[in-house]
């Protein structure tokens, strides 16, 4: 139960169009409880991660090539290829270091 602040007497609920507010009988006073709940509901958007497939798990499987790394100037790593955002892109090739794990991208 709430008061009036200029008068002391108890505000009433009052609903209006779109507001609830508690107004005193007495002196008029009105006092904003809540907005009414707006009408679009706001829909939430599933956050895609944006971050890039990782590397498949099982790197036996994967094949090695002759490639430096730039890490350790090793000179094996394991590759794959991962398809980036549209199909209308190339074939982004991924290496990692077979003794550092040292993963990068081939650009171009
Ligand atoms: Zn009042
Ligand atoms: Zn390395």
């Amino acid at each position: 139960m709430e008061f009036c602040p200029n008068c002391g007497k108890v505000l009433t609920l009052v609903k209006k169009s779109d507001t609830v507010v508690l107004v005193c009988k007495k002196c008029g006073f009105e006092k904003v409880v809540e907005k009414a709940v707006t009408q679009v509901a706001s829909k939430k958007k599933a956050k895609v991660p944006t971050v890039e497939k990782e590397a498949p798990s099982e790197e036996e499987v994967l094949p090695t090539v002759d490639v430096i790394c730039p890490e350790c100037g090793n000179n094996k790593a394991y590759w794959w290829t991962v398809q980036t955002r549209s199909a209308d892109e190339p074939m982004t090739t991924f290496f990692r270091c077979t003794r550092c794990k040292h993963t990068w991208r081939e650009y171009g």
